[in-house]
């Protein structure tokens, strides 16, 4: 069957870009700690926000691994 053949093709090189973009999503973006998974901030010059909530976590050049939430 060609188009069979035809449609399996297709659908591989899309899961496998899914994957990749997945992939460079989850290390490139932050999710919003107060919504949870599967909403990301959005990205700025040197801090983060959150378009659903408003969340803002400003970003440290030198102390980005101790980033808690310290008010
Ligand atoms: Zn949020």
């Amino acid at each position: 069957m060609p188009g069979k053949e035809k449609a399996t093709s297709g659908e591989v090189s899309i899961y496998k870009f899914y994957k990749m973009d997945n992939d460079k999503l989850s290390r490139g973006r932050r999710e919003c700690p107060r919504c949870g998974k599967g909403v990301f901030m959005a990205e700025h010059k040197n801090r983060s926000t959150c378009g659903k909530c408003g969340f803002t976590e400003f970003k440290r050049s030198d102390d980005s691994k101790k980033e808690a939430n310290k008010t």
